[in-house]
């Protein structure tokens, strides 16, 4: 038996569920559970981030051809996929790419590369350029996922103004070498502790709906808050054609909504961004993430598919009455004005089965 008072309580002082607990989140079903659930998640969020969301941008700087086997990418060379293939961007297309999504009103940006590490010195330098103009031009939070990262290249690239580094653990470490199969879960592990061995923000998730339980879902929850993590990226599986996952589509709205909840009670200071595979998982639920726990969002294109137009998610945002967060530092007031907190969404009768969730 759960006692929400209790965790949200402790979810209000820093201390997330425990691992047995997270468990029986995970098996919660009824819809009064369901709705105490998400009630309990947004107490903490709402405790923590107030109603500011975090918002996210992306540019795919160097697609496809990559020598590693991840069983979701269709960016590795192993699979026959549509997925574009080029070399690394210039620095100037990287930085435009970055002034627009500014522009647009986002406010976390990250230069995203195909491959298992960094291959060159002529990449690591396009990177050192790029962070310094857009850090000068823009003040945004400045990100990039590059694969596994030594300590050396790191501090290189914080140098210049990396502020953030995102790299996904993908899934627990019980069922990561199904999934991944070029490298191992230590692997990950060793890139996240370079970097926070650096006093780098780190951003480490992963994509849920590859055929993993409940059980490891909670497992890998547990870890990231073992490494401490900054950000959670959530991802929902998002079948890509050619890959050895084509054919996978077992999560349903309630489950994504469950997911994002989880993390946000065992990880209840940490951010909890909902970013690809939202659209056609959460479906009509997209509106209850932030109920859920989550506070950030990936915003416009994802890597190799496509996302929602930006102002659908400020429309979203705007109408629940919450704000964009302004990046940490910046002179930059947020985009939206703070309005009045949306209280009392109405979740009654939310339950796994009176759900429609149409064929994907
Ligand atoms: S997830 Fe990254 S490392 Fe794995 S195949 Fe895709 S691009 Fe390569």
């Amino acid at each position: 038996m759960l006692d929400w008072n209790d965790i949200i309580d402790r979810g209000k002082r820093g201390i997330g569920v425990s691992e047995d607990e997270g468990l029986a989140i995970t098996a919660l079903r009824e819809s009064e559970d369901l709705q105490q659930l998400l009630d309990a998640a947004e107490a903490v969020r709402f405790h923590h981030k107030a109603d500011y969301v975090n918002t996210c941008g992306i540019t795919n700087a160097k697609s496809g051809r990559c020598p590693e086997r991840c069983n979701f990418c269709s960016q590795s060379a192993h699979f026959k996929t549509a997925a574009p293939k080029f070399t690394t961007k210039a620095a100037d297309t990287i930085v435009e790419e970055a002034e627009a999504a500014f522009a647009g009103g986002v406010r976390e940006f990250s230069i995203v590369m195909a491959g298992r590490k960094i291959s060159s010195e002529r990449d690591l330098s396009t990177l050192e350029d790029a962070f310094r103009r857009i850090r000068e031009s823009t003040g945004m939070q400045t990100c990039a996922s590059l694969g596994l990262m030594t300590k050396p290249d790191l501090e290189r690239l914080q140098k210049a103004g990396m502020q953030s580094m995102h790299h996904n653990l993908e899934t627990a470490r019980s069922y990561h070498a199904e999934i991944v199969e070029t490298h191992s879960y230590d692997d990950e592990v060793e890139t996240l502790r370079n970097a926070k061995s650096l006093g780098m923000y780190v951003c480490s998730g992963g994509i849920f709906g590859m055929g993993e339980t409940w059980a490891q879902r909670v497992e890998m929850a547990i870890d990231l808050r073992e490494i401490d993590v900054d950000s959670v990226p959530i991802n929902f599986l998002n079948p890509r054609p050619g890959t050895p996952l084509a054919e996978k589509n077992d999560l349903t709205p309630v489950d994504c909504l469950k997911i994002i909840a989880l993390y946000r009670l065992v990880l209840p200071t940490k951010d909890i961004l909902v970013c690809g595979g939202r659209e056609m998982n959460l479906l009509n639920e997209q509106s209850n993430m932030f109920k859920a726990g989550a506070n950030g969002l990936m915003m416009g294109n994802y890597l190799t598919t496509k996302g929602l137009n930006r102002d659908h998610d400020f429309d979203l945002i705007e109408s629940l009455g919450m704000a964009i967060r302004p990046p940490p530092h910046a002179p930059h007031p947020p985009s939206v004005p703070p309005a009045v907190r949306a209280e009392g969404t109405d979740l009654a009768g939310l339950t796994e089965k009176n759900l429609a969730v149409p064929s994907k």
